[in-house]
């Protein structure tokens, strides 16, 4: 044993790709496990974080460098959470430093101190201070404020400019002062709910209000519930029991979910404070909302796919809506799921959660077939509103205008005279998905990618949707020199523009990344949308997901026949669940609602059975179709992707990998490849995959650390950029 002022040994997870941990010298006492800390690494220093005190080291004594610096004087993160991290890394074979670090905000991660900045907090001066009547807002702003002094962030959410603020500091009724928040304890607030009324819940949604309330320890519960069946009724029930017995609560959503109107439901019902974690905050406004989450001052965090990896004081309740969307899983660096850590870290901390979704996952179903989620079912809306009426339109022999057949625009028609709104939804953006020249066949395709340009009129350019390079429309044919060049295929704009002449005296709204890429752009459209400046919608799936436009009564998908025969295997699951959530835009409040679906394949079995039967119905028998092939759910995947802009290289890499790792594989582990990606250009890299396949998981972690040994010693590897992603929701 050494003496106390003797140094000793830390082991610290550093951001740098490398699947190891480190080990530093340090003078006692030691920082903890969860502190950060500075080394030395080569020429470098970084900030680098204690995961353990090892009592030896693989590394001699002499060659070992010592920290230069402590930086925190109690840990960032609890004993739990670092022990989930740990876990991550060895399920997903992650570069350790790149999985500790993705639970720290930016700023924690460039060694700024865990300390909320000082704020601007506004003071009532005289609590007896009175305005005007008719000075509604500046009224409501002194009401808000003889509770206690708030930050102008915490007035503007509650609807309080800064000009109403000045208003009142200029009467010297109200005074702004520097300081640093304290941190709140909301636990003895008296009135937890706000006055709002809370709807009389259907039976089917009091059930399951009360089984997930009478649960006790880690309980997952799957809600399937169709859409507009209140699962949110159910959540802000359910976690109103959680937040009165003092204990906070994480809810997850999808990227493109977190709209200031889901925001407001729960501001609308709770009297508690709220954060949000997502990706469009700055890097200070996220370390506020981090370090509100970690000491317990905030009660309800909504946040994107991250915000699962953040600290908790007192985590009670985990709800995950839209469970199946795509964006729970990262795709890039520390490829996780949130889902499934989510479901982790429940576990660990002995609490209950909810996943839900008007169209499951198949991981999820399957979980739920198998008994080890709970399942929840809401198969009605409650009140007057009703479901809506399925149609598919046949294509075939049909004369198109700009992609819409006169039967639908004839429906659009009559929907418009009735005074309701209409949408239309078609998944490519810009005027038309190739360019080609009428006269000799060129087409204009992407230097850098195996893929056609995308013809956009608004602003005119050629645009390559994958790997993003533009450049101007060419004036005529670089191939045979006539100016004959036409699109082929349908974009948003093209509709929008069918639209305007077939439908002139409408107003028609088209909702796409190129038309929301301004901040606050989005929002002033769904606005327009809501106070019907607009009567016909048109977008891509930006538009199907979590909107609530209770005009709408037609909803059309211009074209469903991509899905049907694309090459992955999640293609028709994803296509189900995209149908369903744009399907669930019609109809919602009172007024009926009409899906309309076109298609060159009326008969085939998936539309069916999704336009006849439901997502339910689709999912059983595609679960079955998955079994029959031992894909996932019933089977587990691992993918290692590599690219380089040589693709002999690529290949090389690959194929050694395989002649080394075949041999040494048991019989149950499938080994696929190597793949070419489906397109195999992208960006000027050339790519290609190896699939690796078992029914067990243990299995395919061995084969998977078997694969990484290899690689390591490999010179061919040093050449190409590869990855590992366990699980992958997405084949390239
Ligand atoms: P989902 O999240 O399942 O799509 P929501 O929770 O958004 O559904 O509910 C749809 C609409 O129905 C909302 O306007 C909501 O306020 C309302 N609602 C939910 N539950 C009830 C109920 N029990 N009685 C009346 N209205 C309800
Ligand atoms: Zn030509
Ligand atoms: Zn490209």
């Amino acid at each position: 044993m050494s003496t106390s002022s003797a140094p000793a040994l830390l082991r610290v997870a550093l951001p740098v790709p490398l699947r190891r941990e480190f080990d530093y010298l340090c003078t006692p006492p030691l920082p903890a496990p969860g502190c950060r800390v500075t080394v030395p690494f080569g020429a470098r220093s970084l900030t680098a974080l204690v995961l353990s005190h090892p009592s030896e080291s693989e590394v001699a004594l002499g060659k070992l460098k010592a920290i230069t610096a402590q930086l925190d004087n109690s840990p960032l993160l609890a004993k739990a959470e670092l022990k989930l991290l740990a876990w991550a890394t060895q399920y997903y074979l992650h570069a350790p430093g790149e999985v500790y670090f993705q639970a720290l905000p930016t700023l924690l991660r460039k060694g700024e101190a865990a300390a909320y900045r000082s704020s601007s907090y506004w003071y009532l001066l005289d609590e007896q201070a009175t305005v005007p009547e008719q000075a509604i807002k500046q009224q409501q702003a002194l009401t808000l404020l003889r509770k206690g002094p708030l930050t102008r962030g915490e007035l503007q959410v509650r609807g309080i400019s800064s000009a109403i603020l000045q208003a009142l500091a200029k009467k010297q009724l109200i005074e702004k002062r520097e300081q640093i928040p304290e941190p709140k304890d909301w636990r003895h607030t008296k009135q937890l709910t706000t006055e709002e009324d809370k709807p009389h819940l259907t039976t089917e949604q009091a059930l399951a209000v009360s089984l997930i309330q009478s649960a006790h320890g880690f309980s997952p519960f799957l809600l399937e519930g169709i859409t507009g069946s209140g699962k949110t009724e159910v959540y802000l029930q359910v976690m109103e029991a959680v937040l009165k017995a003092g204990r906070q609560v994480l809810v997850l959503v999808p990227e493109i979910g977190l709209t200031p109107q889901t925001i407001a439901r729960f501001q609308q019902r709770f009297n508690l404070p709220i954060s949000t974690l997502h990706s469009a905050m700055n890097e200070r406004e996220r370390l506020d909302a981090w370090l509100s989450c970690r000491d317990g001052s905030t009660a309800i965090v909504i946040g994107t796919r991250s915000a699962l990896l953040t600290p908790f004081a007192r985590l009670g309740l985990i709800i995950i809506d839209e469970e199946h969307d795509t964006s729970f899983k990262q795709q890039e660096g520390f490829r996780y799921h949130a889902r499934d850590l989510a479901l982790l870290r429940a576990h660990q901390l002995d609490i209950p959660i909810v996943l839900g979704s008007a169209t499951p996952s198949f991981e999820s179903l399957h979980n739920a077939a198998q008994g080890k989620y709970q399942l929840l079912t809401l198969s009605q809306r409650p009140g007057t509103a009703t479901v809506a009426e399925h149609l598919l339109l046949d294509s075939r022999r049909v004369q198109m205008h700009a992609g819409l057949s006169p039967q639908l625009i004839e429906l659009l028609g009559q929907e418009l005279t009735k005074g309701n709104q209409v949408m239309l939804f078609l998944n490519r953006r810009g005027y038309a998905p190739a360019l080609l020249c009428h006269g000799c066949g060129w087409l204009a395709d992407c230097e850098r990618c195996d893929a056609h340009f995308t013809w956009h009129q608004s602003p005119s350019r050629l645009h390559c949707h994958h790997c993003d390079y533009q450049r101007p429309l060419p004036p005529s044919c670089p191939q045979c020199g006539q100016a004959q060049l036409i699109g082929t295929g349908l974009g948003t704009e093209q509709v929008e523009q069918a639209l305007m002449g077939l439908f002139p005296q409408y107003g028609i709204i088209r909702i796409d990344r190129d038309n929301t890429r301004r901040k606050g752009s989005l929002a002033q459209h769904l606005e327009g949308i809501r106070n019907g400046q607009y009567q016909i919608l048109i977008g891509t799936q930006m538009l199907a997901k979590g909107h609530h436009f209770p005009d709408v009564t037609l909803v059309a998908m211009l074209d469903a026949d991509g899905a049907l025969f694309a090459s992955d295997f999640r293609a028709t699951e994803r296509f189900a669940q995209l149908y369903i959530q744009v399907a669930g835009r019609a109809g919602r409040a009172s007024k009926p609602g009409q899906v309309v679906l076109q298609t060159h394949q009326p008969e085939h079995a998936l539309l069916q059975d999704l336009a006849n039967q439901g997502y339910q119905h689709f999912a059983h028998s595609a679960l079955q179709e998955r079994q029959a092939a031992q894909l996932p759910p019933f089977s587990f995947q691992a993918l290692f992707r590599a690219q380089a802009t040589n693709a002999k290289q690529v290949h090389t890499f690959l194929y050694e990998l395989v002649q080394q790792l075949q041999p040494q594989l048991p019989a149950t582990v499938l080994c696929l490849g190597p793949l070419s990606a489906q397109m195999e250009r992208k960006a000027g890299q050339y790519r290609y995959q190896l699939l690796l396949q078992a029914s067990n998981r243990r299995e395919l972690a061995g084969a998977c650390r078997l694969a990484l040994a290899i690689i390591d010693s490999l010179v061919s590897a040093r050449k190409v950029r590869w990855s590992l992603d366990i699980d992958p929701s997405e084949l390239w």
